[in-house]
């Protein structure tokens, strides 16, 4: 961009700019017939391919022209990972206007916040959440109309919903078409709030660069690995990062698309799976944990699906084994997070690797691994002083790149870069081979009279017992060492497990000081809108629990 210098000598190379339409465009061009299955929120299955895909994104693209839609506008989605939510991302982004797309999990009042903040014009929404709009549409004044996606007979003809259109509608009366417009790469193409556990949500705004760059990268061997042999089920959301990139990525590589709609239970997920013979999916522990449990109590097996993404929050070393011993499902731990795409790093084994143990292959592997090119990343104390990479030493983690973020939406927080660097809030190792562990984020981590104890660690070993499904480490208050580690649990049915026994497991697999200094069983633990654990409502809740005094 202009703040460099310019060579004399320029390349003379064509300079087309990169826009998501020429995903969609290359898809229905080179894998036209390949297909996209959706389970629709109706529940039957629904399938065509990136040729009509494109066809209907046109007719959508026509449709939001009509409405006015200039470049730059925002259209807002509350949807399930479906056709018709991918035909939005490319109709909107690719007609110059921004996907927003919200996560339908935060609470109403956010999602209000969220739409208004983003001066939403549209808003794209699937049937299920028709009491979410009920209950926002008069506190969303910007908004011209709400489109349900759906066909006409299933729209609500009690006038509850102001200036409510019909998707369907919208593609019928409309012509296929359309030219894409070129405008700037760098313009904006979507925009996705983070999760927001402490104050207001803020906004990720990426732009066509830096998603097609991201696309590109992260579609790689050793990043996401994806190609047009592959069917791909993107169980991470649509919603909420762009489904890690895969509604680009596979049909940049002309890959199959499986969509499971709202259907994230094992069965559902276990069927589809079979059905549409998916090969590589995504999506964060506890999802698989639901599809594992199913698996295992009716006693299956995958016939097709040989690789798994896990990222969002740490993947359990246990998952991983049983994922890759019982199952032969090869499984990459990422790391990544909204502002930065959100891919950052993939842990895949390079050639050295091949030689070594399982055990020595498995050490490597539960790490969240290497940078993906395009993506740099260190680690530095409290001063901002690198820290050495020895695997052993842990810092804050910084990261850059084309694809990261440079600052929020509307410059909310002010400047977040440190140096040019984004502080991602982690605290992370890295080895001698540039391989990347998260220890904890920085807000979550146990200091222990002035020592930090890590609890993705305490919550790894918990959850290699075979008793425990879950478990969650929290610091609570202790009268001479400020925090001591407090492990909450949730039991497997059926079983007998106490805590002086869990407390016994954890003899020899970790520092002894870092042992929990007690154990709660509880039913299950509080998710947030992601299916991340929320560690800030069990401090909320254990914050008065006194620990059995030594
Ligand atoms: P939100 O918490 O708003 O949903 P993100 O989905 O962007 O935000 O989450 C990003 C955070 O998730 C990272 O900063 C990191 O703490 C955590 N995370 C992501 N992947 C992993 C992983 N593989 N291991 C451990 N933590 C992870």
């Amino acid at each position: 961009m202009s703040e460099y210098q310019k060579s004399p000598l320029m390349g003379q190379m064509m300079s087309k700019p990169l826009l998501i339409s020429s995903i969609i465009e290359h898809a229905d061009r080179f894998f036209g017939q390949n297909e996209i299955v959706s389970r629709r929120v109706e529940g039957d299955i629904h399938r065509y391919n990136y040729s009509e895909c494109h066809q209907r994104a046109k007719k959508l693209a026509n449709a939001f022209q009509q409405l006015g839609i200039k470049i730059g506008d925002r259209i807002g989605t509350l949807a399930w990972n479906g056709y018709r939510h991918l035909e939005a991302y490319y109709a909107v982004s690719g007609s110059g206007a921004v996907l927003h797309t919200i996560n339908p999990r935060l609470h109403p009042e956010q999602i209000a916040y969220i739409v208004n903040h983003g001066e939403d014009q549209y808003l794209l929404f699937d049937i299920t959440f028709l009491p979410i709009i009920k209950a926002i549409a008069e506190h969303c004044p910007l908004i011209k109309g709400f489109v349900m996606m759906c066909d006409r007979d299933r729209l609500p003809t009690d006038g509850s919903i102001p200036n409510l259109l019909c998707y369907e509608d919208l593609i019928n009366a409309n012509s296929d078409e359309f030219e894409w417009p070129l405008f700037d790469e760098n313009s904006a193409s979507s925009l996705c709030y983070t999760s927001g556990t402490t104050g207001h949500p803020k906004g990720a705004l990426y732009s066509h660069r830096s998603t097609i760059l991201h696309s590109l990268a992260s579609a790689m061997p050793d990043g996401l690995n994806v190609s047009a042999r592959d069917s791909v089920m993107p169980v991470v959301p649509m919603f909420h990062v762009n489904a890690w990139g895969l509604p680009y990525s596979a049909p940049l590589t002309g890959a199959k698309l499986v969509f499971p709609g709202p259907h994230m239970d094992g069965k559902s997920l276990y069927e589809l799976f079979e059905q549409e013979k998916v090969t590589f999916s995504a999506g964060v522990p506890t999802i698989w944990l639901g599809l594992l449990t199913y698996v295992v109590q009716n006693n299956l097996t995958f016939s097709t699906f040989k690789r798994t993404v896990i990222g969002g929050s740490a993947c359990p070393p246990a998952m991983m084994k049983t994922l890759r011993h019982t199952y032969g499902i090869e499984v990459v731990h990422a790391w990544g997070m909204t502002e930065m795409s959100p891919l950052g790093t993939a842990g895949t084994l390079q050639a050295k690797h091949m030689s070594m143990s399982e055990a020595e292959q498995e050490a490597v592997l539960v790490k969240q691994g290497h940078a993906i090119y395009g993506v740099d990343m260190k680690i530095v104390d409290d001063s901002g002083k690198e820290l050495p990479w020895n695997g052993i030493t842990y810092g804050n983690l910084l990261v850059k790149g084309p694809w990261i973020i440079s600052s929020y939406f509307k410059h909310e927080g002010g400047d977040v870069l440190e140096d040019g660097w984004f502080p991602t809030g982690d605290v992370a190792t890295i080895d001698a081979d540039g391989y990347m562990q998260i220890t904890d984020r920085s807000k979550d981590v146990i200091k222990s009279g002035g020592e930090w104890i890590g609890t993705i660690d305490l919550e790894n070993v918990a959850m290699s017992h075979p008793d425990v499904l879950q478990a969650a480490c929290i610091g609570v208050f202790h009268p001479k060492w400020d925090e001591r580690p407090l492990l909450l649990v949730v039991k497997k049915p059926g079983v007998n497990i106490d805590k002086q026994e869990l407390i016994a497991f954890y003899e020899g697999k970790i520092a002894k000081w870092w042992t929990p200094d007690d154990v709660v069983f509880i039913d299950a633990l509080p998710l947030g809108a992601t299916g991340k654990i929320l560690k800030n409502k069990l401090r909320d809740q254990f914050k008065d629990y006194h620990l059995p005094t030594a």
